[in-house]
């Protein structure tokens, strides 16, 4: 009984961070404030009630539409919160603990969510959010220097995949952008998971990207939400993984 209402507790708290990458998500790539303003409708400038704001339920009782003007509201704000409450429950559900490293490495994944959706709205990412997930990385855990290093050989292990890639298909190849997430990746992860992760992201991406070149679509396929995923996936499966490892590599 305890433990179901810590996870509740883990997921209000979740899913009130993702409430608030809402407003990061939309602020930011425009270079407001996350601060002040309150949210208010985009539309007719109504502000939000304080009821409204509830992560998820806020919107199931506006039924989607802003309470003045009936401005549809996405239902991409209430999905992220959800996500994000499931993020944090995820996460505690791996670390069993509520300390400094389940912060950090919530924040780090909150923060890869939240670059993910602004890559995919922008197919950029801005430097602060992501410089941000970088340095929360590296104090993952209790070895920084680890981390730093382990981030740096990820971030030059792609620096030279890009020249490589770039140079091959005489087009710009991976975006400054995901080259700092591959230092992220490399502070969580270390080196050897980093790379099954890159794999891993590659071989999702490949699916929509070749529907992209049927389709003939002038569409720019963001990496960001891949590289994240598969951070993800690989950093929470981890001892899968670095059994795989072994048994390939020995
Ligand atoms: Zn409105």
């Amino acid at each position: 009984m305890d433990n179901l209402v810590t996870y509740i507790l883990i997921f209000i708290l979740g899913s009130a961070i993702g409430s608030f990458l809402n407003v990061v998500i939309y602020r930011v790539p425009l270079g407001k404030s996350i601060i002040s303003p309150p949210s208010s409708c985009p539309k007719c400038g109504t502000k939000i009630k304080p009821w409204h704001n509830i992560p998820i339920i806020g919107w199931l009782i506006l039924g989607g539409k802003c309470a003045e003007c009936k401005e549809p509201i996405s239902v991409r704000y209430p999905l992220i919160e959800l996500l994000t409450g499931f993020l944090a429950v995820a996460i505690f559900y791996k670390l069993k603990i509520f300390d400094i490293f389940f912060i950090i490495d919530f924040a780090v994944f909150a923060t890869l969510l939240a670059l993910s959706v602004i890559d995919f709205d922008y197919k950029a990412v801005p430097d602060s959010l992501n410089l941000l997930a970088l340095t929360l990385a590296f104090f993952s855990s209790a070895d920084v220097l680890e981390n730093i290093k382990n981030a740096l050989l990820m971030i030059g292990i792609l620096s030279l995949v890009r020249y490589y890639v770039s140079y091959i298909l005489k087009r710009e190849a991976l975006g400054e952008g995901d080259i700092i997430v591959a230092g992220t990746m490399g502070a969580l992860l270390g080196v050897k998971l980093s790379l099954i992760a890159l794999f891993i992201a590659s071989v999702i991406a490949i699916f929509p990207s070749l529907y992209i070149r049927f389709k003939n679509s002038e569409l720019e396929l963001p990496f960001v939400p891949f590289l994240a995923f598969a951070t993800f996936i690989v950093w929470y499966f981890k001892d899968f993984f670095l059994n795989l490892w072994s048994s390939i590599y020995g």
